[in-house]
């Protein structure tokens, strides 16, 4: 059986970015393929302090994160679906550790995330920060996931996990981890073109990040519906008086144009047909206002009605499941590298 894995970190509020490039397409997946497929989603709780976060915050924020998973439309009583915390799961660590020793310093300087996030914030840059890819790669490795939903930004990251697949594969002659899927096999199953990569609403040649100190150029999870209604109506857009869907030229449009699609359900192609040459760009932000704010307001209330003791429950089973498969492969590669006999 298949086994398709994303996280999401919670570091901050999630965004819409967030929503559409990895919930939503994973929940897509999770309830086409749950029948024959393992559905891992977890909480990435180790990543969250790679950049400084409010610690105090942590624990409630990632119980949050399991709701969110829940309100999204992720199916908890299917068998198949397995939702659980990082560090609940200590083979995470582990493997990550020895996965270190098999990733070149060379290899991971060159991960353009690590040069981004260290631009931001070049006050803390930790070992965490440089190292985070490596364990997601232990986060994937683990399982033989095949299948990562992932947004664009991580497939440089996906392409390092494979490497270090391969050549620990080599390594030790046998095939110790599956290879996960190439970035055009994922999309291909994703039934996408390409990966998806929302803009950030002030400054469309960036993507829209949960953790930019700029509160106008994302719509967090938990904004109010009208607030974020605001904030669509003074998204960046361009001077060239001409709606256009073209994400080099008017990217700012264009990507108000992916969130209507994506939030609605409507295909692109519909909305780009329905505005494509027309001049005023408010009616377009009306549109997109209402679609956030309703979506917001609907989502808002599917996580209110889901209690802490749903989440206990979910994770108390998703960790037994998670540690069972997770211990088996770990004591494969402890066996493969010396460690045990
Ligand atoms: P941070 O600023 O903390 O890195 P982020 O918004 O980039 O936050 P991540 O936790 O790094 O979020 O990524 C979670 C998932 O969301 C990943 O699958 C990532 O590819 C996806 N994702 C992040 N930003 C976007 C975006 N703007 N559009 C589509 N998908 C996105
Ligand atoms: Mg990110």
């Amino acid at each position: 059986m298949k086994t398709i894995l994303t996280g999401i970190r919670v570091n901050e509020e999630p965004t819409i970015g967030n929503f559409i490039g990895a919930y939503k397409t994973m929940i897509n997946l999770a309830n086409e393929h749950a029948a024959d497929a393992h559905i891992n989603m977890f909480i990435p709780d180790l990543h969250s302090f790679t950049t400084p976060i409010d610690h105090s915050k942590l624990y409630a924020q990632v119980i949050k994160g399991v709701k969110y998973y829940i309100a999204a439309g992720l199916d908890v009583n299917n068998p198949n679906v397995h939702i659980y915390r990082q560090s609940h799961v200590p083979a995470h660590s582990e493997l990550a550790i020895i996965l270190n020793c098999f990733t070149y310093y060379g290899e991971a300087k060159r991960m353009t995330q690590f040069k981004d996030k260290s631009e931001e914030n070049p006050e803390a840059i930790t070992v965490g920060l440089f190292d985070y890819p490596i364990l997601m790669a232990a986060d994937i490795l683990l399982y033989d996931a095949e299948i990562i939903p992932l947004g664009e930004d991580q497939f440089q990251h996906l392409e390092l996990t494979r490497d270090i697949a391969i050549r620990m594969n080599n390594k030790f002659e046998r095939e110790l981890f599956t290879v996960p899927a190439s970035e055009k096999e994922q999309v291909a199953f994703m039934n996408l073109e390409k990966g998806l990569r929302i803009r950030s609403l002030t400054d469309p040649s960036k993507k829209m990040s949960k953790s930019s100190k700029d509160e106008k150029s994302k719509i967090s999870l938990s904004d109010d519906p009208a607030a974020a209604a605001k904030k669509i109506m003074s998204a960046t857009t361009d001077s060239l008086g001409k709606i256009n869907f073209d994400m080099i030229n008017q990217p700012g449009i264009s990507n108000l144009m992916t969130i209507e699609a994506m939030l609605s359900g409507r295909d692109i192609h519909d909305v780009i047909q329905q505005y494509a040459g027309l001049e005023r760009y408010g009616d377009l932000k009306q549109e997109v206002a209402r679609t956030v704010s309703t979506f917001l307001e609907e989502f808002q209330q599917r996580v209110a009605q889901i209690s802490d003791e749903d989440v206990e429950r979910v994770l108390e089973q998703g960790e037994a499941y998670a540690n069972k498969v997770a211990n088996a492969k770990l004591a494969e590669v402890q066996r493969a590298v010396g460690l045990i006999r």
